[in-house]
């Protein structure tokens, strides 16, 4: 597997996501945002507000899937 941090997917803390594939993980960190946004956390929710205003953007949800995955598969894969 592989791992990467909520702040590298554009979040607010160093919560790691662990998956096979990047869908996996871009799945555990949609499901922790949500939570952090259920929680109200401070951070997270300007995080996601940035998110919202770049996805304003044409392109810019497929541009910020692909630079992800790149990173995504850079990273070493763990046991
Ligand atoms: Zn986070």
């Amino acid at each position: 597997m592989k791992k990467m941090t909520c702040h590298e997917l554009g979040g607010a803390c160093d919560a790691e996501f662990e998956g096979e594939t990047f869908e996996e993980i871009a799945a555990k960190s949609k499901a922790h945002g949500m939570e952090m946004f259920k929680t109200g956390d401070g951070p997270h929710l300007d995080a996601m507000q940035k998110m919202k205003d770049l996805m304003q953007t044409p392109n810019a949800m497929e541009n910020w899937y692909a630079e992800k995955k790149k990173i995504f598969e850079s990273r070493p894969h763990l046991d």
